[in-house]
Protein backbone atom coordinates (compact mmCIF):
# COMPACT_ATOMS: atom_id res chain seq x y z
CA UNK A 1 0.00 0.00 0.00
CA UNK A 2 1.64 3.57 -1.15
CA UNK A 3 2.84 5.68 1.88
CA UNK A 4 3.00 2.47 4.08
CA UNK A 5 5.92 2.18 6.61
CA UNK A 6 5.92 -1.65 6.61
CA UNK A 7 4.95 -2.45 2.91
CA UNK A 8 8.09 -0.21 2.39
CA UNK A 9 10.03 -1.99 4.79
CA UNK A 10 8.90 -5.59 3.61
CA UNK A 11 9.37 -4.89 0.22
CA UNK A 12 13.24 -3.33 0.66
CA UNK A 13 12.45 0.07 -0.28
CA UNK A 14 13.22 1.01 2.68
CA UNK A 15 16.37 -0.74 4.00
CA UNK A 16 15.81 -2.34 7.36
CA UNK A 17 17.90 -6.00 8.35
CA UNK A 18 15.84 -8.78 9.20
CA UNK A 19 15.65 -10.65 11.66
CA UNK A 20 13.69 -13.15 9.95
CA UNK A 21 12.24 -13.26 7.09
CA UNK A 22 10.31 -16.17 4.64
CA UNK A 23 7.95 -15.66 1.33
CA UNK A 24 5.62 -14.40 3.66
CA UNK A 25 6.67 -12.35 6.69
CA UNK A 26 9.48 -10.43 7.74
CA UNK A 27 10.90 -9.87 11.02
CA UNK A 28 13.23 -6.65 12.11
CA UNK A 29 13.41 -5.03 15.14
CA UNK A 30 11.10 -2.25 16.60
CA UNK A 31 12.84 1.41 16.12
CA UNK A 32 11.77 2.52 19.63
CA UNK A 33 11.93 -1.11 21.77
CA UNK A 34 10.07 -1.45 24.76
CA UNK A 35 12.04 -4.28 26.33
CA UNK A 36 15.21 -5.63 26.04
CA UNK A 37 14.14 -7.71 23.00
CA UNK A 38 11.57 -6.08 20.74
CA UNK A 39 10.81 -7.92 17.25
CA UNK A 40 7.85 -6.99 15.00
CA UNK A 41 6.64 -9.81 12.60
CA UNK A 42 5.08 -8.27 9.72
CA UNK A 43 3.04 -9.59 6.74
CA UNK A 44 4.40 -8.94 3.19
CA UNK A 45 1.03 -8.27 2.22
CA UNK A 46 -0.92 -5.27 3.63
CA UNK A 47 -3.54 -5.71 5.89
CA UNK A 48 -4.46 -3.41 8.37
CA UNK A 49 -5.25 -5.49 11.41
CA UNK A 50 -6.56 -8.86 12.26
CA UNK A 51 -10.23 -7.92 11.30
CA UNK A 52 -8.88 -6.95 7.36
CA UNK A 53 -9.25 -10.19 5.61
CA UNK A 54 -6.29 -11.82 6.75
CA UNK A 55 -6.12 -15.01 4.46
CA UNK A 56 -5.42 -17.97 6.46
CA UNK A 57 -1.66 -18.83 5.54
CA UNK A 58 -0.46 -15.06 6.07
CA UNK A 59 -1.98 -15.46 9.47
CA UNK A 60 0.13 -19.20 9.91
CA UNK A 61 2.86 -17.56 8.66
CA UNK A 62 3.02 -14.72 11.52
CA UNK A 63 2.34 -17.62 14.09
CA UNK A 64 5.21 -19.69 12.90
CA UNK A 65 7.51 -16.86 12.52
CA UNK A 66 7.45 -16.07 16.29
CA UNK A 67 9.10 -19.10 17.87
CA UNK A 68 11.77 -18.70 14.97
CA UNK A 69 12.42 -14.90 16.23
CA UNK A 70 12.13 -15.99 19.85
CA UNK A 71 15.40 -18.52 18.61
CA UNK A 72 17.13 -16.50 16.68
CA UNK A 73 16.88 -13.34 19.55
CA UNK A 74 17.72 -16.01 22.31
CA UNK A 75 14.49 -15.94 24.35
CA UNK A 76 13.21 -19.04 23.37
CA UNK A 77 14.17 -20.38 26.64
CA UNK A 78 13.51 -17.60 29.16
CA UNK A 79 10.32 -16.88 27.31
CA UNK A 80 8.40 -13.52 25.84
CA UNK A 81 5.02 -11.81 25.11
CA UNK A 82 3.46 -11.75 22.09
CA UNK A 83 1.26 -8.63 21.31
CA UNK A 84 -1.00 -7.18 18.53
CA UNK A 85 -2.65 -4.35 18.68
CA UNK A 86 -5.81 -3.23 16.94
CA UNK A 87 -7.60 0.03 16.60
CA UNK A 88 -7.46 3.16 18.54
CA UNK A 89 -8.48 1.45 22.02
CA UNK A 90 -5.31 -0.37 21.64
CA UNK A 91 -3.08 2.42 20.21
CA UNK A 92 -2.68 0.91 17.31
CA UNK A 93 0.20 2.94 15.40
CA UNK A 94 0.71 1.37 12.30
CA UNK A 95 -1.89 0.88 10.31
CA UNK A 96 -0.32 -2.33 8.76
CA UNK A 97 -0.43 -5.64 10.44
CA UNK A 98 2.45 -6.24 12.85
CA UNK A 99 2.67 -8.74 15.74
CA UNK A 100 5.22 -7.39 18.07
CA UNK A 101 7.62 -10.13 20.44
CA UNK A 102 8.88 -8.99 23.48
CA UNK A 103 11.17 -10.41 25.99
CA UNK A 104 14.46 -10.55 27.33
CA UNK A 105 13.65 -9.70 31.31
CA UNK A 106 11.48 -10.50 33.43
CA UNK A 107 7.93 -8.38 33.26
CA UNK A 108 5.61 -7.55 36.06
CA UNK A 109 2.27 -9.29 36.90
CA UNK A 110 -0.03 -7.07 34.74
CA UNK A 111 -0.63 -7.72 31.14
CA UNK A 112 -1.85 -4.14 30.09
CA UNK A 113 -1.97 0.00 31.52
CA UNK A 114 -5.13 1.66 31.27
CA UNK A 115 -5.50 5.75 30.90
P1 LIG B 1 1.68 -0.40 17.26
O1 LIG B 1 1.48 0.62 18.33
O2 LIG B 1 1.25 -1.76 17.68
O3 LIG B 1 1.06 0.04 15.93
O4 LIG B 1 3.24 -0.52 17.06
C1 LIG B 1 3.94 0.07 16.02
C2 LIG B 1 5.39 -0.11 16.33
O5 LIG B 1 6.14 0.14 15.17
C3 LIG B 1 5.92 0.82 17.43
O6 LIG B 1 6.45 0.03 18.49
C4 LIG B 1 6.99 1.63 16.72
O7 LIG B 1 8.09 1.89 17.54
C5 LIG B 1 7.34 0.74 15.56
N1 LIG B 1 7.84 1.41 14.38
C6 LIG B 1 7.28 2.44 13.71
N2 LIG B 1 8.01 2.77 12.63
C7 LIG B 1 9.06 1.90 12.61
C8 LIG B 1 10.17 1.71 11.75
N3 LIG B 1 10.36 2.49 10.66
N4 LIG B 1 11.03 0.72 12.02
C9 LIG B 1 10.86 -0.07 13.09
N5 LIG B 1 9.83 0.06 13.95
C10 LIG B 1 8.95 1.03 13.72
Amino acid sequence: MEGCIFCMIASGEVPVPFVYEDGLVVAFNDAEPQAPVHVLVVPRSHHTCLDDGVPADVSAALCAAVPKVAELAGIAASGYRTVINCGPDARQSVQHLHLHVLGGAQMGHGMVTFE
